[in-house]
């Protein structure tokens, strides 16, 4: 397998990542194009963007400028403050809540509203609904948090219709972070095919209901049905995203909202290193990224120390040793999805079978699974120190947060059970 020259991504990264002639990933050129970039114009047009929209929405007697999806991480701390403080606005925050929550994540979603003072519409999907659509898209495409990105991607869109509110202010395009899909200069905007391609697996509502064999109901769905086309031309409705206007660097926010809201982090994690990602959600580092690495030999670790090596805090060597501690972890939230959903692990196992990558993975003589290589092979390939990121003084490590008191007690690792509200 070919591995990142500077970070620690393989050549079967999802969603395709290239490398160009010094073995340096499009993902990591990103960030250096980013590094680069002068921002001043970008966030002038964002300004006016921004009054354009609240002028018209005031004019019309709406209370709300724009909307913006929240979760409760650390992203979502950030752009409610940056709209809102920095930019003057009037959001409505709107959350899809997808009921495997952490007691961190529902503590910070909270902490948000009240230290931001924002109204909040919160769509709470049954959990037996939650269970549902986990178990049937594991077995369809083994991913047990299909409906979480399918919510949070249209729940939003929903309400903008709902509430006459056109513009949306999503936070960072993804995407481009992680291996490089577009360019900084492509200005990608929220589209329903950007949707269900990335984030819904190619998968809308209607096709499940149309699948005979899927046993999901129109009432488990409800909330993912995309608005009509007339509905949206009504609103005007548009998503842009925050990342393309200004510099976005979830470390550095990290540690603003910790400082002036805070915002709290986790204390310890089982597969990656970062303390302050992706903290709301039990399985987004637990189960749904162990299947990632069952199908593709690679976890979160590769993905959160790639990141901090590309801004240069960390070493290729220390991001390795975490690949090499926590990639394949056994996550403790699995116990979780297997009680709630009655499922055995064989069984999950069994599943994720036929979707192993085999460029990464083969069967050894006992009829076991083994990745063919590893990142931990590559470590003093040619070509690592000419390409190395410098590393930063200026950038120490998060260290975590008190652990804050609530009628959840239990610490992230420790959670035995989902957190609904
Ligand atoms: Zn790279």
């Amino acid at each position: 397998m070919e591995y990142c020259k500077r970070c620690l991504y393989p050549a079967n990264a999802r969603p395709g990542i290239l490398f160009d002639e010094e073995g340096v990933c499009s993902g990591c050129r990103l960030i250096e194009t980013r590094m680069g970039m002068d921002f001043n114009e970008r966030e002038k047009e964002f300004r006016e963007l921004l009054n354009e929209y609240k002028a018209r929405q005031r004019a019309k007697g709406n209370p709300y400028d724009c909307i913006i999806p929240v979760s409760g991480g650390k992203d979502s701390t950030w752009q409610v403050y940056v709209v809102k403080e920095r930019f003057g606005l009037n959001p409505l925050c709107v959350s899809y809540n997808h009921t495997f929550n952490t007691a961190l994540g529902v503590r910070n979603l909270t902490n948000l509203i009240e230290k931001m003072d924002v109204n909040l519409v919160r769509y709470t999907t049954a959990p037996g609904s939650a269970i549902r659509m986990a178990k049937y898209m594991l077995e369809k495409v083994g991913d047990v948090t299909w409906h979480y990105h399918a919510g949070i991607m249209t729940f939003p869109i929903k309400a903008a219709v709902m509430y006459d509110v056109p513009l949306m202010v999503w936070g960072e395009e993804g995407f481009s972070d992680l291996v490089g899909m577009y360019d900084q200069d492509d200005m990608v905007e929220f589209t329903k095919k950007k949707r269900q391609e990335h984030s819904m697996r190619g998968f809308e509502p209607e096709d499940l209901l149309d699948d005979p064999d899927c046993p999901l109901t129109a009432y488990d769905l409800a909330p993912f049905f995309y608005p009509t086309d007339e509905q949206l031309e009504e609103v005007g409705v548009r998503g842009i995203y925050m990342s393309n206007y200004l510099k976005w660097d979830g470390y550095e926010q990290t540690r603003f909202v910790m400082e002036k809201f805070g915002f709290e982090t986790a204390q310890k994690r089982e597969r990656t290193p970062n303390i302050y990602a992706k903290l709301d959600d039990i399985h987004a580092n637990g189960l749904h990224d162990y299947l990632k690495y069952l199908k593709f030999g690679y976890g979160r670790a590769t993905d959160d120390a790639s990141m901090e090596i590309r801004w240069g805090r960390m070493t290729r060597e220390e991001g390795i040793e975490s690949v090499r501690q926590m990639d394949h972890v056994r996550p403790s939230d699995l116990d979780i999805f297997l009680k709630t959903s009655g499922m055995t692990e064989q069984a999950v196992m069994d599943l994720v079978e036929p979707m192993r990558d085999h460029s990464i993975w083969t069967k050894n003589s006992q009829g076991e699974w083994e990745t063919n290589d590893s990142v931990v092979n590559h470590e003093d390939d040619e070509g690592v120190d000419a390409v190395r990121m410098p590393l930063n003084p200026d950038t120490p490590v998060i260290k975590p947060t008190k652990e804050k008191i609530s009628r959840h007690s239990q610490t992230f690792n420790e959670q035995t059970e989902y957190v609904l509200l």
